[in-house]
């Protein structure tokens, strides 16, 4: 834990002292443990081809090519492709769950050979390594480029069957103490009536102040910013793509920028860190067939890396993992129109045509919306990527266009990458295949994995256990205190409550939050209280079934 300045004075009595020393367990974390610290490193939505390419583009190896050990599978409990929340809660837990689910253990029969899930295991929450980091007392750090709730981020910090349930994700993330988290995603912060979408009333940013937080929202503020518990948010929704960010919003960070800032806070833990960085949008620049995007946030990734490595190869102690959590857009070096020319083409026949791309097809496509003429998209086209298309190729954009939804800037790439480049790509979705695995030192695995033992393989190099942690932070509240004792209180339904009745009193502790409620004190916990909706279970730490009972004993040690 970092050395932090005393809470405000709320926060001395919502605490209590009981909790802080005579409940919590203040062993050290093991010294047999391998790495003191762990970076996961995760571009979504990205594989060998797009690497490549971006290498070609760069002109010299990327940062993370000399460690290549090996290869991720990417499949999912039911199904062979992934999609970010399974994947990222595979990293994040050790274990495959059902696609949308987030950091909760699967709902069914599977269909992937994965075997299928035992019953009380379905919709439980599943402790993931930075909780596991937490309990070993080390400071904790997201980066992500997307909302800082989107499902990979998500997937370290929150527990839900709904990537969606974005509020129900922030909430979590703004409970569960973690040291840094840098990215997009502020309007999952403040209800409505400040510009936010929370539907429950809760203002977050007070929550934050009251734990003590530094608040960041601009470049220039996140690099002066001192102090062991720092929130950034950068942007409403996402962040910019990195290809329009300098000249839309230059203020916004880099995601190398938020990789250094995170690393020189979470460094200063005596105890060591974990931290996950995630390059959120070469996944979409792939949805979209779009090189430019995709290789300009591919080589964003590629500095963030080596940010990690610098500190990783000084540092001697720090196990980097460098990964993705599935392909997207069946990107290739080469489509049909190359099919003649392959075996004599040039690097510059590939990369002229993108070099003159300035834009995302998505920032282009806000500028054709507001006039859908053929005159209009040839002008955008050629202020953007630089391309004199004909009337007719902007005809076909229009005219295909109709066929997306809120995707149709999905178009640009698909109509005009067969014709003006050697790239192809052969869907708008995702993609099955392995993945490539990076990995710097100590601890680092090698091989082809299952997307699984990126999980286990951080909580090993940290030096803990998986089952001993789940069954620290996730108690099902019934089978410690019996069905007719335990209720959820839905009096205000945004903001429902778990009351567990014990000893002639009642303790109450807030869905998504990590408190206890007894008598008249506030107590924090050391894990979020999480409510499963399809099973109508309630999980709290065992650290709170202890206090309810009124038991003074040291937690049982996560360490292997
Ligand atoms: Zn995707």
């Amino acid at each position: 834990m970092l050395h932090r300045k005393p809470f405000a004075k709320i926060l001395v009595v919502l605490i209590g002292i009981l909790a802080a020393v005579s409940l919590l367990s203040a062993e050290p974390a093991q010294a047999a443990a391998k790495a003191k610290n762990v970076i996961v490193l995760i571009v979504d939505g990205c594989s060998a081809e797009q690497y490549t390419f971006a290498r070609w583009f760069k002109g010299a190896p990327l940062s993370f090519d000399p460690y290549r050990v090996g290869a991720v599978k990417t499949h999912i409990a039911d199904s062979v492709i992934a999609d970010s929340a399974p994947a990222a809660s595979a990293f994040a837990t050790g274990l495959r769950t059902s696609d949308k689910f987030i950091s909760v253990g699967p709902h069914k029969e599977t269909i992937t050979g994965v075997a299928a899930p035992p019953e009380d295991l379905r919709y439980r929450p599943l402790a993931t390594v930075l909780e596991g980091a937490k309990l070993l007392k080390k400071a904790t750090g997201i980066v992500a480029t997307s909302r800082v709730t989107h499902a990979t981020p998500a997937a370290y910090m929150a527990h839900t069957p709904s990537r969606a349930a974005e509020d129900d994700i922030m909430e979590q993330a703004v409970h569960q103490g973690i040291n840094v988290v840098f990215g997009g995603g502020k309007r999952h912060l403040v209800p409505k009536e400040f510009k936010g979408r929370r539907i429950d009333g809760d203002n977050l940013y007070e929550a934050l102040k009251r734990w003590g937080y530094t608040i960041v929202e601009n470049k220039a503020n996140m690099q002066k910013v001192t102090g062991s518990r720092v929130y950034g948010t950068f942007a409403h929704s996402h962040m910019d793509p990195e290809i329009d960010r300098p000249r839309l919003h230059p203020d916004q960070p880099t995601l190398e920028e938020m990789t250094r800032k995170a690393i020189e806070i979470l460094s200063q833990d005596p105890d060591g860190f974990f931290l996950m960085v995630e390059g959120s949008q070469v996944d979409w620049a792939c949805h979209a067939n779009d090189p430019a995007y995709m290789l300009s946030d591919l080589l964003a990734y590629d500095k963030a890396v080596a940010v990690a490595l610098d500190f990783a190869r000084q540092d001697g102690k720090t196990l980097v993992l460098a990964v993705s959590d599935h392909n997207t857009g069946g990107f290739s070096i080469g489509n049909y129109a190359s099919d003649g020319i392959y075996p004599q083409m040039k690097v510059e026949a590939l990369l002229d045509p993108i070099r003159k791309m300035k834009s995302s097809a998505a920032f282009m496509w806000s500028q054709i919306e507001t006039d859908k003429s053929a005159a209009r998209v040839q002008s955008v086209i050629k202020e953007g990527w630089s391309l004199d298309i004909t009337e007719d190729e902007a005809g076909k954009i229009l005219d295909r266009s109709k066929s997306f939804k809120d995707d149709a800037y999905f178009v640009i790439g698909e109509v005009l990458c067969p014709k003006y480049t050697y790239v192809g790509w052969t869907t708008h979705g995702h993609c099955g295949g392995d993945v490539p695995l990076h990995a710097f030192g100590p601890g680092k695995p090698s091989g082809v994995l299952g997307a699984p033992e990126i999980g286990r393989v951080c909580a090993a190099a940290m030096g803990f256990d998986l089952e001993k942690l789940n069954r620290r932070l996730f108690v099902e509240a019934a089978e410690a205190f019996e069905a007719g004792n335990v209720a959820l209180d839905k009096s205000d339904p945004a903001n429902p409550v778990v009351k567990i009745a014990s000893g002639g009193k009642t303790a109450e502790l807030p869905v998504n939050k990590n408190l206890l409620k007894m008598g008249e004190k506030m107590y924090a916990l050391e894990g979020v209280v999480v409510y499963a909706p399809n099973t109508g279970k309630a999980y709290i730490p065992l650290q709170a079934v202890n206090m309810i009972r009124g038991i003074r004993q040291s937690l049982p040690k996560i360490e292997n």
